[in-house]
């Protein structure tokens, strides 16, 4: 059994920064996270894409956000398990948790904080017979480092975020970028949305609109992928990689059983303190919903220290909290 104060679910940025809000607190920290890396999404779905409105820095790349996210939790030495998805809350006589993990890991701790992001995500799969026989073959649904699609001829398809951003970020690095929406219009950001435009009508990308994916071949690995346009004409278009982008499928799995109210898959907060309703739980960063909430990263950095300073009475029930500057206490490490 590991023993510690606060036990936080997902190893995010927003699960990273509220160890060195617990800290400042003098509050231990034990994180454990379903996906084998800390970093959340941005280790896992974008790694090297440039992030530009976390504050003080004009331009960030998501996988070094996250290296000074440890850096700056370190001094208050976080322990982790990773690799394991948290399956079970107990609560125990006195109001304290045991959380039990896929590969039976005991974590017991005063406080719980769900920072599960998207919850145990998944990529959106299309429709599309043989794609298993390619998956890791030519066929892959996150991009984790772009060089993998250095000088290579990349297809993309889908018209959200995750397929404009990657598909402005690989036109200066695979060889050719070929970017395929089954709509005339994107669901994604408008500004990158035009700025596909404009790499398209500047001939550095191909844009097919109006067209669904229809079949994946090749001998061994991917060599060809055949789309249907709006007139059922078959477009083939010979590639290295295919990457679907259609989204993470949201699913918060065991999140969802532990009695919390739940909204269109967000657990519902009181904007206060992003405590959950439920006793000594809390919730923040995507994993939340409240009016006004705003999936970013930098909402959740708030929303970690407001939540540290309400979750402080159940550590040190004895001791009256008062606001300070960490210039006036320092960061003392422990
Ligand atoms: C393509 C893309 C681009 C983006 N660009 C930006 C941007 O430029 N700026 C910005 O501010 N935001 C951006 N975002 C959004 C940003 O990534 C999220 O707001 C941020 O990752 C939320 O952090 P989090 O720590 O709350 O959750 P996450 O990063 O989702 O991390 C949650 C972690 O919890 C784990 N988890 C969930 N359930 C369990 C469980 N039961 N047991 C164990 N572990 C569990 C997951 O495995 C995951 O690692 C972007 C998102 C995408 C997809």
């Amino acid at each position: 059994m590991i023993h510690t104060d606060l036990c936080i679910i997902g190893a995010g940025p927003v699960g990273l920064f509220a160890v060195f809000e617990a800290g400042l607190l003098k509050m231990r920290c034990h994180l454990i996270d379903a996906l084998p890396q800390v970093g959340g999404q941005l280790s896992e779905i974008y790694p090297q894409k440039p992030i530009y409105d976390i504050p003080g820095y004009p331009e960030v790349n998501a996988q070094d956000l996250v290296d000074n996210l440890m850096e700056q939790a370190k001094p208050f030495s976080p322990t982790f398990t990773l690799g394991e998805r948290v399956d079970h809350l107990d609560k125990q006589e006195d109001g304290s948790f045991i959380v039990s993990t896929s590969d039976k890991t005991k974590v017991h701790a005063k406080v719980i904080i769900i920072a599960g992001g998207l919850g145990c995500f998944e990529p959106r799969k299309p429709v599309v017979e043989n794609l298993g026989l390619f998956e890791g073959k030519g066929i892959t649904y996150m991009v984790k480092n772009p060089e993998t699609f250095r000088d290579k001829k990349v297809i993309l398809a889908g018209g959200g975020d995750s397929a404009l951003d990657w598909t402005i970020f690989l036109s200066k690095v695979a060889k050719r970028v070929t970017l395929v929406h089954r709509n005339e219009t994107f669901r994604g950001a408008p500004d990158s949305a035009a700025k596909v435009f404009d790499l398209a009508n500047q001939g550095k990308i191909d844009l097919i609109l109006s067209a669904n994916l229809k079949e994946v071949s090749g001998n061994g690995v991917l060599d060809t992928v055949t789309f249907l346009d709006k007139s059922k004409a078959e477009i083939k278009i010979e590639t290295d990689y295919l990457i679907p982008l259609f989204g993470l499928s949201p699913k918060l799995g065991p999140i969802a059983d532990w009695g919390l109210s739940i909204d269109k898959n967000a657990i519902e907060v009181d904007t206060r303190d992003y405590s959950t309703g439920v006793d000594r739980i809390y919730a923040i960063g995507d994993i939340n919903t409240y009016p006004g909430k705003l999936k970013l990263i930098l909402c959740g950095f708030h929303e970690a220290a407001i939540m540290m300073h309400s979750a402080f009475k159940y550590v040190y029930p004895d001791q009256k909290l008062s606001f300070k500057y960490t210039t006036v206490n320092g960061v003392n490490s422990f």
